[in-house]
This record gives C-alpha cells, structure tokens and sequence, in this order.
C-alpha cells in the first residue's frame, strides 16, 4: 500500500503520542479535521491506525505487509473453493479427456462411492498416456491415476495461503478439498470442493481492487 507523505506524517504522531484525537492531529498539522477525515478514514480502514470513541486514534502497530498476511491467513479455502469434478475409477481415458474440456478443468478427481477420493488425474498423465500407444478407449483412469495416499489435500478450515504453499511446494495445479470421515479401518476423504492456481490467482486481483 501507497502512502502519502501526510498520511505517513500523521502515522508518526499517531505512533508517538496516541491515542490523540483527530482535532489534536489536525491543530498539529495546521489542518482542519475535515481536510484530515478521508486520510485518518484510509490509515482506519487499512488497520494501521485504531479508532476508539472517545479515546482516540492509536497506532494497530501493524505494517501494511503484516496486515496483508493476516488478510490472507485468516481467509478459508471453504470461502474460495471451486466445485470438483469428478470421475470414477472405471471412467475411459478417452471420457476423461472429452470432460476436462466439457467441464473446462485442468484436473480430475477419481472418486468411489459417497465421493470419497482415491485418485487424481492431470492433463499431463492423459497427455502421456495417449503417447503411450494404449486404446484409450478401453485403459481405466484408475490405471494412470496418482493414487491415494500420495494426494496433497486441503480442508475447509485451512488457509488460503497454505493452499496457496501446498500448490508451490508439491508443484501442482490444484487440491481437493477433502472433508475427513472416520470409517472402520482408518480414514477416508470426502471431496468437497477443488482448490487451484485459478483461485489463487482470483482472490489476488480481488484483493488488489481494494487497493
Ligand atoms: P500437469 O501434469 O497437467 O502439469 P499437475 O502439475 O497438477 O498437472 O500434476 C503433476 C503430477 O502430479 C501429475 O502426475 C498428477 O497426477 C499429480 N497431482 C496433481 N495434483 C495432485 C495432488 N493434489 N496430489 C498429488 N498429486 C497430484
């Protein structure tokens, strides 16, 4: 975030003598608290300074960075997430490429009853095995799919921008967001949603247009 010289000037006062009231860091400025409203309105909605009734403004003690991390930590996958597509196990190579395009999507989920995930599917394992000289017609996605337990997933609750590190980290497109159910022998995932590059790259030009 951009700030003027005024508005770093008064971050200074705030910082030193808050809490001060407006009327105070006008008087400072040789100003008049209307010419100061839509600074202290801005360093206020910005979260750098703190407005308290009566008190005044002190300063949040915060830099534009941390509250831009803090933004991002505290938005959930849930809020953001896309909807899954999915196939199962039995699905053909070939359907598998004509629903990437139909459903326009990078990556498919393989899922068994209930929808609970068992494999993913990207463009480049259908690219290959179409290279591969197999009849696509007839070779199951559950035979190229990356399997469970090797699926990097995220849930709801989890923050965007650990999504976000996940996508860096495994060097993939997307994640699907997996809500966990308890079963005899151990645990299964529920898909619940798709996580890619897509909303990450949607949530930071959403955030950028409050700048
Ligand atoms: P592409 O292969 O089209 O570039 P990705 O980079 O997403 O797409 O996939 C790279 C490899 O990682 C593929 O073999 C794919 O099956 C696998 N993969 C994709 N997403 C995941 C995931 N969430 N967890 C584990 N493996 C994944």
């Amino acid at each position: 975030m951009d700030l003027s010289k005024r508005q770093e000037t008064i971050i200074e006062i705030v910082k030193n003598d808050g809490p001060i009231t407006g009327e105070q860091i006008a008087e400072r400025l040789n100003l008049t608290r209307a010419t100061l409203r839509p600074d202290l309105s801005i360093l206020t909605m910005a979260g750098i300074l703190e407005a308290r009734p009566r008190v005044g403004y002190y300063y949040s003690g915060k830099s534009a960075d941390k509250i831009l991390a803090d933004k991002i930590t505290r938005i959930k996958v849930g809020e953001v997430k896309s909807v899954p597509t999915v196939v199962s196990e039995s699905c053909s190579v070939y359907d598998a490429v004509v629903t990437m395009f139909i459903e326009d999507v990078g990556t498919l989920y393989i899922v068994r009853e209930g929808g609970m995930l068992d494999g993913v599917v990207s463009r480049k394992d259908l690219l290959k095995t179409t290279l591969g000289g197999h009849d696509i017609h007839k070779l199951p996605v559950g035979v190229i799919m990356t399997r469970m337990p090797n699926i990097h997933m995220v849930q709801e609750n989890d923050s965007v921008w650990l999504a976000a590190h996940k996508l860096l980290t495994h060097e993939i497109d997307s994640l699907p967001v997996v809500r966990t159910v308890q079963v005899v022998n151990g645990k299964d995932y529920e898909v619940v949603g798709r996580f890619s590059k897509t909303n990450v790259t949607r949530l930071f030009v959403e955030l950028g247009e409050g700048s």
